[in-house]
């Protein structure tokens, strides 16, 4: 009997187990009510009713949306291809190799003596009043104020071909960063240049300062010029303290242009996408202005700096140390640069975001406007003072 009894037991509960997995597989259709009925005379019929119901429904539902995560996914492939292909603005420029190569042929002719002169005549001028200068200029040069550095000269170039930021030791603060942004993102300059050059008189009154023979007081508006070029100097002396004297000077030259470099693609959102996606390169140069050639300093260089900023947390944070890739130097400079890193503070990082998006959306109207205001910053040649003392 008892036998009997847990047996009743449990089929009644494996029907009622039944009735509640039909009654949930239904997922409250039409004919659940129907198949709550049904399922308590005959389990096995409500089986065979369910399952050709629930299975294809659920297989094409599948189907469905495995198609559906295709499609999206293609779409959005694709959508991202188009949207790669349609944001290089330079696409219609010649390509960053080939502007930099214009650069070294150009610096070549010179300290040949065998400038060509280009694009100075008349017709050029005419072009240059009638076109737009991001149809013709194929590079932006951030370099020192220094009249011993005429720019297009040293390049062989002339009129609409090279957008042009001096100052005082090449720095490459707020105004400068601007302005190379402009060139990279406006005037479309494939190639971007930060050049340094021999005998600097404002890294050599600032070594001067920090070897403590500065010699006279500063003006007032020097300083906070200048600070730019301290931490480079420094760094240069303290990872050098076998180099006595002005020995130290070509080094701290040297690592000026790797701070800048680092400045700029840190500061730089802008700059930084430009570098990253190929639409631009950015080089580093030594101009010796007794031979009148350029030392091209390591391309690898500038894309290591580059993979130590985007490696930290946040651009103020100091670069990671560069594996030596191009001689000791270059090493040497990026340990220097990161310690440079940390010294200079603010959080430029979103501040300088939105310069960039302004100026994309004022492209046009802010062009001359752009270049009358990168004009001044030739202007103020606040190397005088420290040209007296190099
Ligand atoms: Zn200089």
């Amino acid at each position: 009997m008892d036998q009997n009894k847990s047996k009743i037991i449990t089929i009644g509960y494996l029907v009622l187990m039944v009735i509640i997995i039909i009654v949930l597989n239904s997922g409250g259709g039409g004919d659940h009510s129907v198949a709550t009925h049904d399922s308590s005379s005959d389990v096995s019929a409500h089986k065979e009713a369910v399952e050709p119901e629930v299975k294809p429904s659920e297989f094409e539902a599948l189907n469905k949306a495995l198609e559906q995560i295709a499609l999206k996914e293609s779409g959005e492939a694709e959508a991202v291809e188009g949207e790669k292909k349609s944001v290089n603005p330079l696409a219609d420029k010649i390509a960053p190799d080939a502007a930099l190569l214009k650069l070294k042929e150009g610096n070549i002719r010179f300290a040949k003596g065998e400038s060509t002169h280009p694009n100075l005549d008349p017709e050029r001028r005419l072009l240059a009043a009638t076109e737009n200068q991001n149809a013709h200029a194929f590079a932006t040069v951030l370099s020192c104020s220094d009249s011993r550095v005429p720019v297009e000269a040293i390049f062989d170039a002339g009129v609409m071909d090279i957008f042009t930021i001096r100052v005082a030791g090449n720095v490459c603060d707020t105004d400068e960063i601007g302005s190379i942004e402009y060139g990279a993102a406006h005037v479309l300059t494939p190639v971007v240049v930060v050049l340094g050059h021999t005998q600097c008189g404002a890294v050599t009154a600032v070594t001067h300062s920090l070897q403590g023979h500065g010699g006279h007081e500063l003006e007032e508006n020097i300083p906070p010029l200048i600070d730019n070029v301290e931490p480079a100097v420094k760094k240069a002396i303290e990872f050098h303290p076998e180099i006595q004297g002005d020995d130290i000077i070509p080094i701290a030259i040297e690592q000026n242009v790797w701070t800048a470099i680092e400045d700029l693609l840190t500061k730089s959102p802008a700059v930084r996408e430009y570098v990253i996606n190929g639409y631009i390169k950015l080089v580093g140069a030594i101009y010796d202005i007794g031979t009148g050639n350029i030392d091209w300093l390591s391309e690898q260089k500038v894309l290591e700096i580059l993979s130590n900023i985007q490696a930290s947390p946040n651009s103020d944070a100091p670069a990671v140390k560069a594996e030596e890739s191009d001689g000791s130097k270059d090493a040497e400079a990026t340990e220097e640069a990161a310690a440079k890193e940390e010294a200079a503070a603010p959080p430029a990082e979103e501040q300088s975001d939105e310069p960039a998006v302004e100026e994309a959306q004022e492209q046009d109207s802010q062009e001359d406007k752009a270049e009358e205001e990168s004009a001044p910053q030739e202007e103020p040649a606040e190397e005088e003072p420290a040209v007296d003392k190099a």
